[in-house]
């Protein structure tokens, strides 16, 4: 789960991690009266959206008046903002932060993250601040530096210190560097994160080390947990249809493409999205209804699918285990009843109660093109999809 930069500039600030002074607004008449209560003639206006690079986007506004939050507030709020981070299709800023504008001499990165292959949380850093990570880790990997954090002993200040020297923080600021980390790492573990990222951190003018951006992910296994961190989630941020899917405990994200994909398991799911696209076909999502799933939690699934506008056909295709494949076709059946079906949809079917499966799915007078198998299904919706 993601939160928002001022919602994680707030968890820092709990933990004594430094961050400039900053208000959340909703509309201009808040930013103002936002910007009244920071104590400074720089004032910084950021849309607020679950995504990175606002910044070349025009979602950062340096202002120098009350005036002019107001004008880039008027601005900001409402607008649709497309980052490489967002999609072509952009999303609406709807939030506003109102932050103290800070006099930076120098950009550095910090990252948090889990690696999966070592079992350990990673402190990431690069004196490369402000770019994305992704950008110097192909242009200059020597500029990146890594301290693997032993989960017993934690973060060392031996660590925080030795990667604050590699990143040429300078040395007057070390310790400073240094305590930050060890607070971003406190706060990573506490709040149970899978990413924390802050870039930039930056060296102000005055001598302090603080973070200018905060980028929270949480581990959604834990969120159990971690009630606050709970509240602070945006749905209107989110997916409706991965919200809907959740409802009914099934594993789907939403993709680009067209043909909607119905399968169980998570490994088929993804063969099946990779069949698809061998045949030159682009999946609208990845759906994994599950071993025990209920004709209803199918049909709802299947409401879910139809309810993506860019879906222009749909693959089933189930290889009958725990599931069993009349469940699946009554559930598909119900789905398309309620809402109706309107774009061609393939079905391959095996497995446990195959027979059964498909003559409920032939008695209902559905418009199906059966599939003998996984690559002639996959073949057959691409070419309906064409
Ligand atoms: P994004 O990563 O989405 O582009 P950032 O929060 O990193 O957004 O902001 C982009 C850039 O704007 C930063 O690299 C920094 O140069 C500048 N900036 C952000 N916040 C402030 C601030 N409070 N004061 C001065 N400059 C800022
Ligand atoms: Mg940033």
């Amino acid at each position: 789960m993601n939160i928002h930069e001022y919602q994680g500039k707030e968890i820092l600030r709990n933990y004594g991690v430094s961050v400039p002074n900053g208000k959340v607004a909703f509309t201009a008449e808040e930013a103002v009266e936002a910007a009244k209560t920071l104590n400074s003639s720089v004032y910084v206006v950021k849309a607020q959206i679950h995504a990175g690079g606002r910044g070349k986007a025009g979602g950062v506004k340096i202002a120098k008046s009350l005036d002019e939050v107001r004008t880039y507030a008027e601005e900001l709020i409402g607008k649709t903002l497309v980052t490489h981070q967002t999609g072509p299709e952009g999303k609406e800023v709807k939030r506003l932060l109102i932050e103290e504008g800070c006099d930076i001499k120098k950009e550095y990165y910090v990252g948090l993250v889990l690696d999966r292959a070592t079992s350990q949380v990673v402190l990431m850093a690069s004196e490369e601040g402000g770019t994305e990570i992704e950008e110097v880790a192909a242009a200059t990997p020597e500029k990146i530096f890594k301290e693997y954090i032993d989960p017993v002993v934690g973060l060392t200040g031996f660590q925080a210190r030795r990667i604050a020297f590699n990143i040429n923080i300078p040395k007057e600021l070390v310790n400073k560097a240094a305590k930050f980390m060890l607070g971003l790492y406190n706060v990573y573990i506490q709040k149970d994160a899978s990413i924390v990222e802050i870039n930039p951190l930056v060296v102000t003018g005055d001598g302090n080390v603080m973070a200018l951006d905060a980028k929270f992910n949480f581990d959604s296994n834990a969120l159990y947990r971690q009630k606050d961190v709970m509240e602070l989630r945006d749905l209107e941020e989110e997916d409706a249809k991965e919200i809907e899917a959740s409802k009914y405990d099934l594993s789907y994200i939403s993709l680009d493409g067209n043909i909607g994909c119905m399968v169980n398991g998570a490994g088929l799911a993804m063969a099946t999205m990779d069949i698809v696209k061998h045949y030159g076909g682009d999946p609208a999502n990845f759906l994994d209804v599950g071993g025990g799933a209920t004709a209803e939690k199918v049909t709802e699934a299947f409401k879910i699918i139809l309810s993506d506008e860019n879906v222009k056909g749909i693959f089933v295709n189930i290889f009958g285990g725990i599931m069993k494949c009349d469940v699946i076709a009554t559930g598909v059946v119900e789905a398309a009843k309620q809402i109706g079906l309107e774009v061609p949809l393939v079905v391959r079917l095996e497995g446990t109660n195959v027979d059964l499966g498909k003559e409920i799915l032939n008695k209902s007078g559905l418009n199906i093109i059966a599939a003998e198998s996984m690559a002639d299904g996959a073949q057959k919706i691409v070419e309906q999809v064409g």
